[in-house]
């Protein structure tokens, strides 16, 4: 196992990424570093720019506010992803299944540990990075929390993930927790309108990735709004018995699997709203339709395990033709 091509990371701070930068570079400088720190990205996109951002500014020898200097040995040495005291573990590319491994293996936990243990090259500090942390196997997990507990001089620990709450509780309690808030939405709005968006685009975006600038971004890429136009416009067919279950589904299964997801998930959260009889901020807006509420409230529990499929292949839209009739079901005859 291996990856066929190493990538080569690069630092991405976003500004609304400045206020915890700041207070882990402050403890540094006060020499109030805990041994593990653990960062609850809120987002779901990849965080490995802000993780390598914070690792190069813990290690620069001459960093001015939250920038690292990018000239001195550290930063020359972690903009060519070749720092010798840097560990990082991240879910690796199988070869023979030709697929991302689902978990980090025990394996990789331990190799870790062992380096962890082993003299630093440097006289700076050693940091062991773990990213996405809850794709952890149980095993590997428990393998760490004696490092944790235990932990050795002039070493930094970092766990990131966007799912702190998948990480067992007795890792949690042995790390020092900050979180990547999204920003306000003022600040969003305009971030995202510096990147080719408008005033109504942006509102659009934001109000589809639940606050989060960067996957409004990815969104907008994607042309996700044009893809729910269509949906809904097809879903109505589909209500009205004018389209049928298969034709509906397989115009789903030729658009990238992360978009479906959130598609259907779209459209169940908005009828679950509606048959509970509330509005989006959970105020009453609506007449209960009480038997109908609780099918729609199981079928939402149950959506992410339901499309937890691997491919867009015939799985899938299995799988999505048994939720929308099931939908279809619950919408108008319950
Ligand atoms: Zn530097």
């Amino acid at each position: 196992m291996g990856d066929p091509v190493v990538p080569i990371y690069a630092s991405v701070c976003l500004p609304w990424h400045r206020p915890v930068v700041e207070n882990i570079l402050s403890l540094k400088q006060q020499r109030r570093l805990p041994h593990a720190i653990l960062i609850d990205t809120k987002s779901d996109q990849d965080g490995i720019g802000f993780l390598w951002h914070l690792m190069t500014l813990l290690l620069c020898e001459a960093s001015t506010d939250i920038s690292a200097c990018g000239h001195c040995q550290s930063c020359r040495l972690m903009l060519s992803n070749t720092y010798p005291d840097i560990l990082y573990v991240t879910l690796l590319y199988d070869i023979k299944n030709k697929k991302i491994n689902k978990n980090i293996k025990i394996e990789q936990i331990r190799e870790l540990i062992h380096e962890l243990q082993l003299t630093r090259r440097f006289d700076n500090l050693k940091i062991a990075a773990i990213y996405p942390a809850d794709k952890m196997s149980i095993q590997g997990a428990n393998s760490l929390l004696k490092t944790l507990e235990e932990p050795t001089s002039h070493t930094l620990i970092l766990l990131m993930t966007h799912n702190t709450g998948k990480l067992p509780v007795t890792i949690r309690s042995r790390c020092q927790a900050w979180s990547l808030d999204h920003p306000a939405l003022a600040t969003s709005l305009e971030w995202l309108q510096q990147r080719d968006m408008n005033q109504a685009e942006a509102e659009l975006y934001i109000n589809y990735s639940g606050g989060d600038p960067q996957l409004a971004l990815r969104l907008r890429d994607a042309e996700y709004a044009t893809l729910v136009d269509q949906f809904k416009q097809q879903f109505a067919l589909y209500l009205k018995n004018e389209m049928d279950v298969c034709k509906l589904c397989s115009g789903l299964v030729s658009i990238e699997l992360w978009l479906v997801r959130r598609l259907i998930r779209m459209v169940v959260v908005a009828y679950c709203y509606q048959l509970t009889g509330l509005n989006t901020k959970g105020e009453k807006s609506g007449t209960v339709r009480k038997s109908a509420a609780q099918k729609i409230l199981v079928l939402a529990s149950h959506l992410d395990h339901q499309l937890q499929v691997e491919d867009n292949n015939l799985n899938l839209q299995i799988q999505l033709e048994d939720v929308l009739i099931s939908l279809r079901q619950i919408i108008i005859f319950e």
